[in-house]
């Protein structure tokens, strides 16, 4: 074996370093939240353990069981968290206190130099073990991996590097098993020295924290600070708001508060016990592809992992616990992937937390109205994936609308127009620009209300085929729309007026010619009022923000649109007496209605060049 024995300096990811001089630098007040963070980790450690001491018990073999203490040395200055936990090798040292591992804190990072206020990033997100160094100066960690004979110490000032060394006889002895994390606090932080102070933290944060901490003083005997029982087991009627809401951060790692809670307790054919929250605010890593569900999973109070995939990935914003009566303790992690014991719990505590959601839109809508703010865009990628939950999927939903609104399908089918039979959308990427958009005016001028999609995968699951209380969806961008059977509301708009007048046929037949293969058809519009014209796709090919998007992602060639033509527009009018300003006048229809839907023209030079032209003609006149 190779091992070093002199001190050996590494540099910081730079990430790392970057985070690390805003933790030194930090004018963040609520510096309370490192011992959070290094008592849970020490916590995670315990988890560890515990767990791989099933399949080798050997590394528990001394007796000792896992716990937390915390150390204050008022005349040193420093305070220590030491766990006997799983504890780290020199690899584990370098790889998990020298680069940003968790997504989480890799998002924070990115955020970081967009921010105007990094501080307060701090306090909505959390960022870890790198958080001791807004109170310390300096942190040395010794820690032994459980079952390891080398004891290493790995230390920084928080600067752009670390050292690791193998530990002195002293501190090998000292550390048996597990992490020993010594702060040397700053001048400002010496506070944290005090034993109420502790005792404060400890209680707000990690009260819940399942393995006992103690607190070690520096006369007198240490003591247990936290009531160390696992709060999903207890009964509801024990427990407080209050209790859950600090479970819930404590659990989730979260600093804000839950906006609803579901905690049960199943028995049957299976029994475990369940304690769910849906957070109120988003995080940053929402979307990010590793981010994976944040359930954990316990088999009679043991932790077994914290990536099982307890609930399916569009509910992947829900935190908390399910631990089982009926597993077994020794199921790998490998076994979980498709154990039908899982797959049913999964199944049953999905429709329950769907079932709470829906609750929750009908009882307290604030609450909801929160939920859905933050993770609505993640709910809709069930509707596209979760074919049997759809329905309630979809009756979940809120959709802005031209109403101005945001308004469930239920609502909308309540206020449907006598005779209209679907339930017309529109995709694309700000509400503002679709409320402009003119393929809304033959909608608006009957008082059709159309919902305005806006995030990205409501272009994907309005590709499927989907209705909702018997009237399927239809994008009014897409396909045919007949509004005929709909009454007028807006007096003004006369549809019907000077359409005889125009040669529609020879019109079609000129713009048609005109574009050539430029666009898969020409055709006279219902959905226009005022506008000149608009491009659809056809009632087959993909919705047109859907092609754009997968264009934009190189993913299959773009089906071209259909020009709509507004009869009864004085340009359109103008075409069959044009002549050889005809060209130019159907081209500019093609252009305009790119540029409404937000594209640019194919040839913006050679548009202007048109528009030019026909606007000195017009002048001439
Ligand atoms: P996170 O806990 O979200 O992974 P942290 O920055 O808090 O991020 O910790 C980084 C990693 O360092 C942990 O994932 C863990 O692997 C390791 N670690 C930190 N503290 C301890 C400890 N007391 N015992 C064992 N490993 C630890
Ligand atoms: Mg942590």
């Amino acid at each position: 074996m190779t091992t070093t024995t002199a001190p050996e300096s590494q540099p910081f990811q730079a990430e790392v370093a970057e985070l690390l001089h805003l933790m030194v630098h930090s004018v963040y007040s609520e510096t309370d939240i490192f011992l959070r963070e290094l008592i849970s980790n020490a916590s995670d450690a315990c988890d560890k353990l515990r767990y791989e001491a099933i399949a080798r018990p050997d590394l528990i073999a001394d007796g000792a069981p896992p716990e937390i203490r915390i150390v204050p040395d008022k005349k040193a200055k420093t305070l220590a968290v030491v766990d006997s936990g799983i504890g780290m090798d020199r690899q584990e040292l370098i790889d998990n206190l020298g680069t940003i591992a968790r997504s989480g804190t890799k998002s924070f990072v990115a955020r970081l130099s967009e921010a105007k206020d990094g501080a307060n990033l701090i306090g909505q997100f959390g960022v870890g073990f790198y958080a001791a160094f807004m109170v310390a100066e300096r942190i040395v960690v010794t820690s032994r991996h459980a079952g390891s004979d080398q004891v290493w110490v790995w230390s920084s000032s928080g600067g752009s590097g670390f050292e690791i060394a193998p530990a002195d006889e002293d501190a090998a002895k000292r550390v048996a098993r597990g992490t020993e994390i010594v702060l040397h606090l700053k001048k400002d932080a010496e506070k944290y020295l005090e034993t109420y102070e502790i005792e404060r933290i400890v209680r707000a944060y990690s009260d819940n924290i399942q393995f006992p901490i103690f607190l070690v003083p520096e006369e007198g005997e240490p003591r247990q600070i936290n009531s160390a029982s696992a709060l999903w087991q207890r009964s509801k009627s024990e427990l407080s708001d209050e209790d859950y809401k600090e479970a819930y951060r404590s659990i989730a790692g979260a600093f804000d508060e839950p906006a609803m809670t579901l905690h049960y307790r199943a028995e049957g054919r299976q029994s475990y016990a369940v304690l769910l929250f849906a957070p109120s605010t988003k995080p940053f890593d929402l979307f990010d592809q590793a981010r994976k569900g944040k359930v954990k999973l316990y088999v009679r109070r043991v932790f077994i992992a914290d990536d099982a995939d307890l609930l399916p990935a569009y509910l992947r914003f829900i935190r908390g616990v399910i631990d089982s009566e009926d597993l077994p303790l020794n199921i790998s992690r490998e076994m979980l992937q498709n154990n039908p014991q899982l797959g049913q719990i999964r199944k049953a505590v999905t429709g329950r937390v769907i079932g709470e959601l829906e609750n929750l839109g009908e009882k307290e809508p604030e609450a909801f109205t929160k939920i859905w703010d933050a993770f609505g865009a993640v709910i809709k990628e069930g509707i596209w994936e979760d074919f049997e939950r759809r329905e309630k999927l979809l009756a979940l939903s809120r959709f802005t609308t031209t109403s101005g609104e945001k308004r469930s399908l239920k609502q909308y089918v309540e206020d449907i127009k006598p005779n209209q039979t679907e339930i017309y959308y529109l995709v694309g990427d700000s509400i503002e620009r679709l409320k402009s958009n003119p393929k809304l005016e033959s909608a608006k001028a009957r008082g059709i209300e159309v919902l305005l999609l806006t995030d990205p995968v409501d272009a994907f699951w309005t590709s499927a085929p989907i209705d909702f209380g018997g009237k399927p969806l239809k994008s009014l961008s897409q396909g045919d729309i007949d509004f005929s059977l709909i009454p007028l509301t807006e007096e003004k708009v006369d549809e019907k007026k000077d359409e005889a007048a125009v040669d529609e046929g020879m019109t079609i037949a000129v713009v048609k010619e005109a574009l050539g293969d430029r666009v898969a058809d020409v055709r006279a519009s219902q959905r226009l009022t005022s506008s000149a014209s608009c491009l659809v796709a056809s009632g087959e090919a993909r919705d047109r923000a859907l092609e754009r998007l997968l264009a934009q992602h190189d993913k299959g060639a773009v089906k071209k649109p259909i020009l709509e033509i507004n009869l009864r527009h004085p340009l359109v009018a103008a075409i069959a007496e044009a002549k050889d300003a005809a060209k130019d006048i159907s081209f500019l229809l093609l252009e305009q209605a790119q540029i409404l839907d937000g594209e640019l023209p194919e040839d913006p030079a050679a548009f202007a060049t048109r528009l030019n032209q026909l606007v000195l003609r017009g002048l001439k006149l």
